[in-house]
């Protein structure tokens, strides 16, 4: 397994591979060919967020547990909705409540992270097109998404999509038992369950969402919470936890 990070290094954004605990620059480009260059030190860095994708696009009810709790039925087929590039923020990067928008809440997701142009892929090819895994934190202000019925406003704020701490590849994400997938506030843990759990699979999700939109290289699809969300409250700390991913860490600020 490798990751991949994000950090300013030397005032410039820059990827960074790790493989057996060793972090080195990326030369070259992600999306493209690319080597692994000098070494640098595994710690001290300000981590971005891993890519800045042109969308994110989420999944709506995809465990069973959290369309119980919302007491919606089950989907016949994805339900998606997009989250715009402008909502994403890095590790440590503060969500901030909007002022008079009511509840928010968090949603601990398993992201997957498009490698390459994706349209009309076949679901027994999506593994190609997979470059790996991050963390989101799907936030969404729970009061104006009820109110609005459509869901642009309440996933769309500016911060309402933490992603990293990195892109893991090479995982075994479609395992029976699937991907731990955990969401904690101020270190309690709210949210537990498994990729193994999701409703619509990872390959089934990106060959559906690439039936409907072209995926560009980058691009996140998010694939649904499991129960446990709750609301935020300024001063909380938020974690999204993915086996063998990390930990994503928010703080969560008010309004200016
Ligand atoms: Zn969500």
């Amino acid at each position: 397994m490798t990751r991949v990070f994000r950090i300013a290094h030397n005032g410039e954004p820059r990827h960074v591979i790790e493989a057996s605990g060793v972090w080195r620059l990326l030369e070259g480009d992600l999306f493209g060919p690319f080597r692994p260059g000098e070494e640098i030190a595994s710690t001290g860095h300000r981590l971005l967020a891993p890519v800045l994708p042109s969308k994110i696009v989420a999944v709506g009810l995809n465990y069973k547990d959290h369309a119980a709790e919302q007491h919606k039925p089950l989907p016949a087929e994805p339900m998606i909705f997009i989250k715009p590039s402008t909502s994403v923020i890095g590790p440590g990067d503060a969500i901030v409540l909007p002022a008079g928008a009511g509840r928010v809440d968090h949603e601990a997701e398993a992201g997957i992270v498009i490698g390459r142009r994706a349209s009309r892929v076949p679901e027994d090819q999506a593994r190609d097109y997979i470059l790996g895994i991050t963390c989101v934190n799907d936030v969404t202000a729970r009061d104006l998404q009820r109110k609005d019925v459509q869901y642009t406003r309440a996933k769309g704020f500016d911060t309402f999509a933490p992603v990293g701490p990195c892109i893991a590849t090479g995982l075994d994400y479609d395992a029976a038992r699937g991907l731990a997938v955990e969401g904690f506030v101020n270190g309690t843990r709210r949210q537990a369950s498994s990729t193994g759990a999701l409703i619509f699979s990872i390959h089934r999700l990106v060959a559906f969402i690439s039936s409907v939109m072209t995926l560009l290289p980058g691009d996140i699809i998010s694939t649904g919470t499991p129960a446990g969300i709750g609301p935020l409250s300024v001063g909380d700390i938020v974690t999204v936890r993915i086996e063998g991913v990390g930990d994503l860490t928010n703080p969560v600020a008010g309004a200016a």
